[in-house]
């Protein structure tokens, strides 16, 4: 591991650059500080934001590890890097739902912050050029974006994310609203969790105070985006 190298980038999406490096089964991540919303067409800056949701990332998928969630975590290597399994991404964006919010909220006519009977998980289908549109089961084995294996083992790792996380967040007075995940194949087949977990892909709500403490402070305008990233970072523990 001491002498991993960073060779060209591969690829620049809107939060993170992706690297190359001298061994081909990893890639370095590269985390920005750029926010974007509704598919890009938001843009903005939140400061900071990188180094945090790298550092949040890696903290919960050591703690996802413990709990037999494998992982593309290798090694962080500076504030914004770390080198991780290189992976085929399944273009899935997997969601769980605990309280409605969002996208839910519209679509169903169900007001925010409604407590649901028990969690749901949704696809959307990973295109920006379609705006990733909502999909089930069937649509993914029917147009081969993942086998049943492989729907089942996603399925199963994501009702486990979302159980450790619920009560994890719970005891630093946090509800998790919902949360978006992204899974990928190694070489020999293995899905394992990658991309990222951090304010970006998740609602956070102060529990007493239903504050939120994640980007919808930067999607709705709402002021005080820094801080609110700061303040989860803090009761992870990880704050300065
Ligand atoms: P987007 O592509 O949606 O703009 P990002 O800016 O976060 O998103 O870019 C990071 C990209 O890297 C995403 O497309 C994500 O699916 C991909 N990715 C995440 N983890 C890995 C990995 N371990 N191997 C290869 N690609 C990955
Ligand atoms: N999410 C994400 N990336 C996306 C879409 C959603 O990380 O491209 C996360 C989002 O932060 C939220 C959850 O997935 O925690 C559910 O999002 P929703 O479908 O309600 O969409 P939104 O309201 O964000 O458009």
């Amino acid at each position: 591991m001491e002498n991993i190298e960073k060779k060209e980038q591969l690829y620049e999406g809107k939060a993170k650059k992706v690297y190359a490096t001298n061994d081909p089964n990893l890639v370095i991540v590269d985390y920005k500080d750029d926010a974007t919303a509704f598919n890009g067409v938001k843009k903005g800056t939140i400061t900071g934001k990188g180094v945090i949701n790298n550092k949040m990332t890696n903290f919960m998928f050591s703690l996802l590890e413990k709990e037999g969630v494998p992982t593309h975590l290798v090694k962080e290597i500076s504030d914004r890097e770390t080198i991780v399994k290189k992976v085929s991404i399944v273009p899935l964006e997997v969601i769980v739902r605990n309280v409605a919010a969002g996208s839910f909220s519209k679509r169903m006519g169900v007001e925010e912050g409604k407590q649901l009977l028990c969690p749901i998980l949704e696809f959307s289908y990973k295109c920006d050029e379609l705006n990733d549109p909502f999909i089930n089961d069937d649509y993914a084995l029917a147009l081969g974006i993942a086998t049943k294996e492989e729907i089942d083992t996603i399925k199963t790792l994501t009702l486990k994310v979302n159980a450790f996380m619920k009560d994890f967040f719970k005891k630093l007075n946090i509800d998790l609203i919902d949360f978006k995940i992204e899974f990928g194949k190694t070489p020999d087949g293995q899905i394992i969790l990658a991309d990222e977990i951090s304010p970006d892909t998740c609602r956070f709500w102060d529990s007493t105070t239903h504050e939120k403490l994640d980007k919808d402070r930067f999607r709705r305008d709402l002021g005080g985006v820094e801080e609110a990233y700061h303040e989860i970072m803090k009761r992870i523990g990880l704050g300065e």
